[in-house]
């Protein structure tokens, strides 16, 4: 008996040190990386999980946290078991979903590691607002009332009634307007009578049609490029290089059907959305509920139903600008990147300053996905690779149904502006009368908005500058407003010059709203059209206009960038250039390329249907070789030449650049620390070259002084390194700041 008790007793103590053990062992820990405003603190920290909360723990998800005294949110990266209990508990999860899944995970990683970023913002990037860790942000789901037929046996008793009834035949929810339009009444009715019953379903903010526009049969060399990508093997890029017209965005929509009737999801890139409406529309015609697009114009709550429409499984084609690069499509079968020489794919302007072709490649090679790369005018880099075997070239070299490309002339600014008042010549504005006496559009193309580029004093020579940056105001005339495009400053005409106090100042250069007060003085009866920053600010505003034009409520579109890239409008016949050489004055390696891509991209809007289309561009560099090129159609003429030059000065695509730039209140003890960075960087690097430090060609931007140096290199070897022990060293330093960007798309 004793010894039963005893036995007894051992077997209780036993079990009550099971339950302690068992308890100790179970505690659940999480790794948790949070949003902390000093950027520069990056690291996982430990909290424990109440145990209510274990179940809904997940990698990736996004939970609140104490963090000193404050409370943050972040993700959870690492789960792990422990018996430490001195950690701090979590406070709640915020999302039933998980925000961040296995592949973008290890992506972040990977783009921590090679931008050299912090791992938070390395995920931050990759999400909506909505879905960042960043507390206070909340965007909340709409939902929507939606009734079921719950008593199916119930008869009628009226006429709405039957109506309201006869709905519930084909779908099982209906929602609340649908019934409301028959009748109130009966609603209210079937409602007391228990016959249907209320349910709240989610309801996404956007809305797509169901796609009906169906496929066009493929030209032979069309076909072919499809046939190369759906069939390939060899999972290298492909670069796509297609003349404009050349019916490119058929090819993709072609590609992706063949990837959808495999069960498998799509991502389609395009520089900025708003630039290429267009295209949204034709895979929304085409695709129809299927597709997701994700891009700047859309409202957070937008952004956040489109995301987790995709995360779901619910949108299997993703359509938009650099960030859509990190849609968390799952089972991705292909990857398309139109113009792919754009700059707006690389995000330099902060951390993480990451180029979406970059990921586009990472990500094809998680899916073991082809990736094509599209361009009229490819970068060098991406030709350069394609010559080398490393992408797989395509080429579409002529337009569709045998168009022509336009006729490119060039009007020698140099014989033709010198005593002209107006910076329209006689030989454009007479090509413009012609084509819309033809009853036939124009697209003028001008880089710069405003009125004039400056305002000077004739009495002094003075030019109103920006009192926080080095550089001349743009004078708007619209509303009589001086701005700064760099920091926004905005400041009203003076109406005599600050500096003398004579009534003497003028405007000189060049803007779109000078232009379109010259087209109403030279040529009243037209109808003109300005589009760029200024008038396209409006949501919707720029669509509507495209609209317009496109109905010929307008003669001629006048316009920056905007109106370069992408655009198809059948009846236009004459683009003008006003002044190429905006571009090509621009202090950058990269500016013949840029201007022979974007004279090429302007001048590709001419002609596009069976009317032959005529280029006028003005310029006071006629004999500079990329507008020589342009004027060819030549884009490998343009290539090798500028090959050549490259590798003279040692650029891309012959070595890699890395650009640090040092920034900071006080300019005379930031020469220092950047020329410190400098011997630095002679001393640990070898087979490099090391440029500056120079000041930027705009040296003060919101009174911070900025210098630049340039590293040039072949093989990175521990060049990483190095440039992280920098990167530390100044995280401290509150008053000098290191921004490191490898491949720089502008300095
Ligand atoms: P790109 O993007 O190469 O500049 P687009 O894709 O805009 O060219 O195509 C130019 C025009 O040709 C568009 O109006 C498009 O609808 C049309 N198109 C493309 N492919 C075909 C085809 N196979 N048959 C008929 N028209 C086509
Ligand atoms: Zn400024």
């Amino acid at each position: 008996m004793l010894f039963f008790e005893e036995l007894l007793f051992n077997l209780e103590f036993i079990l009550l040190f099971a339950i302690i053990l068992v308890e100790k062992v179970m505690l659940v820990i999480v790794g948790v990386l949070v949003q902390i405003s000093n950027q520069n603190v990056d690291k996982i920290f430990d909290y424990l999980v109440p145990s209510r909360l274990e179940p809904s723990i997940k990698r990736g998800i996004r939970i609140l946290v104490p963090f000193g005294r404050q409370t943050l949110e972040g993700f959870v990266l690492e789960i792990k078991e422990s018996s430490e209990v001195e950690l701090k508990e979590i406070y709640s999860v915020v999302d039933s979903d998980i925000v961040l899944n296995e592949e973008l995970l290890q992506l972040g990683k990977d783009i921590q590691k090679s931008t050299l970023s912090t791992l938070i913002s390395a995920y931050q990037v990759m999400l909506p607002k909505a879905l960042k860790a960043k507390a206070g942000v909340r965007v909340n789901k709409k939902y929507h009332t939606f009734y079921r037929l719950v008593d199916k046996e119930y008869i009628a008793t009226s006429l709405p009634q039957k109506k309201v009834l006869a709905l519930f035949q084909e779908k099982e929810l209906v929602s609340r307007e649908e019934i409301l339009k028959i009748s109130s009444s009966a609603l209210s009715t079937l409602l007391t009578k228990n016959v249907l019953m209320a349910v709240q379903q989610e309801d996404y903010r956007m809305k797509y049609e169901v796609g009906n526009d169906c496929q066009r049969k493929l030209t032979s060399l069309q076909q072919y490029v499809v046939d190369t990508v759906i069939h390939d093997t060899k999972h290298i890029p492909f670069l796509l290089f297609g003349v404009t017209g050349s019916g490119k965005t058929e090819v993709y929509m072609h590609i992706i059907e063949h990837v959808l009737s495999q069960g498998k999801t799509a991502i389609v890139l395009v520089p900025e959305i708003s630039l290429t409406p267009q295209m949204v529309d034709e895979f929304s015609n085409r695709f129809g509920t299927q597709i997701a697009a994700l891009h700047s114009a859309l409202s957070e709550g937008e952004k956040y139903d489109e995301w987790r429409r995709i995360a779901r499984g619910e949108a299997n084609i993703v359509i938009g600008a650099r960030s859509a690069i990190f849609a968390p499509l799952k089972n991705i079968g292909i990857i398309i990147v139109d113009e792919e020489h754009s700059d707006s794919y690389k995000q330099g302007d902060k951390s993480p300053r990451y180029h979406a072709r970059d990921i586009a490649i990472w990500r094809g090679k998680y899916h073991q996905a082809p990736v094509l790369l599209g361009s009229a005018t490819p970068s060098l880099e991406s030709m350069a690779r394609a010559q080398k075997g490393v992408y797989q070239l395509l080429t579409l070299d002529r337009r569709v149904n045998g168009r022509k490309l336009p006729d490119v002339e060039i009007i020698d600014m140099n014989l033709e502006g010198k005593n002209n008042s107006y910076h329209l010549t006689d030989s454009l504005l007479n090509e413009v009368r012609k084509c819309l006496e033809r009853r036939e559009q124009v697209i003028l193309f001008l880089n710069r908005r405003g009125f004039s580029t400056f305002v000077t004093c004739k009495s002094c020579s003075n030019s109103i500058k920006c009192p926080n940056c080095d550089i001349t105001l743009t004078y708007h005339k619209s509303n009589q407003m001086l701005r700064c495009h760099y920091c926004g400053y905005a400041t009203l005409l003076p109406k005599v010059c600050p500096n003398c106090g004579e009534e003497a100042l003028t405007d000189l250069g060049v803007g779109t709203e000078k232009i379109e007060e010259e087209l109403h003085t030279l040529l009243p009866k037209a109808r003109v059209l300005r589009m760029d920053v200024d008038t396209t600010s409006r949501k919707g505003a720029h669509k509507k206009m495209i609209e317009a034009f496109r109905n010929y409520e307008y003669d001629i579109l006048l316009g920056t960038q905007i109106v370069a890239k992408g655009l198809d409008f059948p009846n236009v016949t004459l683009v003008g250039v006003i002044n190429a050489d905006t571009s090509l004055n621009i202090p950058d390696f990269r500016s013949s390329e840029n201007t022979y891509s974007l004279l090429s991209q302007v001048a590709g809007r001419s002609g596009r249907s069976e009317k032959q289309g005529k280029v006028l561009i003005q310029t006071f560099n006629p004999d500079h070789y990329a507008i020589f090129y342009v004027r060819q159609h030549d884009y490998l003429g343009f290539y090798k030449q500028e090959m050549v030059i490259r590798k003279k000065l040692g650029y891309p695509p012959f070595y890699y650049l890395c650009y640090l730039k040092i920034s900071g209140k006080d300019s005379k003890l930031l020469f220092q620390e950047a020329l410190k960075i400098k011997r630095c960087l002679e001393r640990n690097l070898v087979n490099v070259t090391i440029l500056g430090p120079t000041s930027l060609s705009v040296f003060r931007v919101n009174n911070i002084y900025r210098y630049g140096i340039i590293i040039k290199y072949k093989k990175d070897n521990n060049l990483r390194l190095i440039l992280s022990k920098i990167q530390n060293h100044y995280k401290t330093n509150y008053k000098v700041r290191v921004d490191i960007d490898f491949n720089p798309s502008h300095f």
